[in-house]
């Protein structure tokens, strides 16, 4: 039988999350607007954490960290629903308690002075694997590290890094065979900035807090304890980062979606014209209608995904399938709210136009459409996914 339903306790937590987000979140939505737009994050730091300690005190901490590190250890299913939850609000918020997946591959050492501190929110962490020659073809990277001695040299650029600002290491992708390239030649450093690397902003469309950095790194020298994993198997752990969660991304705009196509609906009720309200036009109607389909479906693309996640299953076809659909259906119903609101729609006095501006990095980031479209056809040609998808 197939099951679409929520258990108690998966209602449970979703419920907390919902309430958080209402009586927590969204009170603040008009002092973030103002933050951001005077060019500053959304939330101070102190309110960021306050906020974290909050949750943190009601047990909810560390959705998806292991309990041995003393997360909630959560399905991704359960990950997925409270993403959409979250995404109910811009304010920029995500619960503590987390360190990026591949660090979980830190040896004693390593975890003592980065998982840990990652996890409490001691250390901040970036991802850097993508250079101003190689983001889409990632294998072609150029950033090199030699080994000198007991140390690594590495040199090279990386570009468009969120949370290159102001992280405390960085999770840097580095060639060290050439020949083998990303077959066993690239490997992975954890470097601290006061090792030597240099970041720059670099202004972006969407809100300040995503505001990622291009790091200089001009012969910075890494203890060789500092490489993670192996030498020489960096790519596949960048491979595994990126793959960490990518129905989450979706998931979070789909809440987005779900509030906007609410405050059209209650704009079209409101706002007359030629002696009715919008909403009695069909023109009106469909773009509600269609949007809601594609909300829907959005819903279980995400929510089939991560179900696939916690069956043990391969489902990265599936995360691809709603990364991108999630991607462009997102922008077509922002673009709908924002044509039902008229000229209101397109004016600082709401946040349509800050989601308008967040939103559209889903189509680029973490894999841009034509590179999930690639992954999707190639799949099926291949012959690792059907057209039936996973019933069969
Ligand atoms: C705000 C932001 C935050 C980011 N955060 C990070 C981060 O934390 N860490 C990190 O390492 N990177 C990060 N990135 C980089 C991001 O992942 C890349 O921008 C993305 O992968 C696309 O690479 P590119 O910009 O080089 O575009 P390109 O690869 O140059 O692509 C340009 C265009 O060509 C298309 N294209 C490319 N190859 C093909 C093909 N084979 N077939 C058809 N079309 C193709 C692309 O889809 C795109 O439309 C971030 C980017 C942004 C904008």
């Amino acid at each position: 039988m197939v099951d679409f339903s929520l258990s108690d306790t998966e209602r449970d937590i979703r419920d907390w999350v919902r309430t958080f987000v209402q009586r927590e979140l969204m009170p603040l939505e008009s002092e973030v607007l103002r933050r951001e737009r005077a060019g500053e994050r959304g939330l101070p730091k102190e309110q960021l954490a306050q906020l974290r300690d909050k949750a943190r005190q009601a047990g909810f901490w560390g959705v998806q960290t292991p309990e041995e590190y003393g997360g909630m250890d959560l399905s991704a299913v359960m990950a997925a629903l409270i993403e959409i939850e979250l995404g109910r609000t811009f304010v920029p918020f995500s619960f503590g308690g987390y360190a990026d997946n591949i660090l979980y591959h830190a040896n004693e050492e390593q975890r003592q002075r980065y998982l840990l501190p990652t996890i409490e929110g001691e250390r901040k962490s970036c991802f850097a694997i993508t250079e101003p020659g190689a983001g889409s073809d990632a294998k072609n990277i150029r950033t090199t590290a030699r080994k000198e001695g007991s140390e690594w040299v590495i040199d090279g650029e990386k570009t468009y890094i969120t949370g290159g600002i102001d992280a405390d290491f960085a999770l840097v992708f580095a060639v060290t065979d050439r020949d083998r390239g990303a077959d066993g030649g690239v490997t992975c450093f954890l470097v601290d900035r006061d090792m030597g690397w240099k970041s720059e902003p670099i202004e972006i469309m969407g809100p300040p807090d995503r505001m990622p950095a291009s790091l200089v790194f001009d012969g910075v020298r890494v203890p060789e304890g500092n490489v993670l994993g192996e030498v020489g198997r960096g790519f596949a752990l960048a491979m595994q980062w990126i793959g960490r969660g990518r129905y989450l991304l979706p998931a979070r705009a789909l809440g987005g979606c779900e509030r906007l196509v609410e405050m059209a609906m209650e704009h079209s009720q409101s706002r007359e014209t030629f002696g009715a309200p919008i909403a009695d036009r069909q023109s009106i109607q469909w773009m509600l209608a269609d949007s809601a389909v594609e909300i829907e479906s959005l819903r279980w693309l995400v929510l089939q995904a991560a179900w696939q996640i916690d069956s043990g299953m391969d489902s990265r076809h599936a995360q691809s399938i709603a990364k991108l659909y999630g991607g462009t259906r997102a922008n077509e119903i922002v673009d709908r709210v924002m044509q039902i609101h008229g000229g209101m729609g397109y004016t600082r006095e709401l946040p349509v136009e800050r989601w308008y501006r967040d939103l559209r990095l889903l189509r680029i980031f973490e894999g841009t459409d034509e590179i999930q479209r690639r992954t999707i056809s190639r799949n099926l040609l291949k012959g690792h996914a059907s057209v039936s998808g996973v019933l069969g």
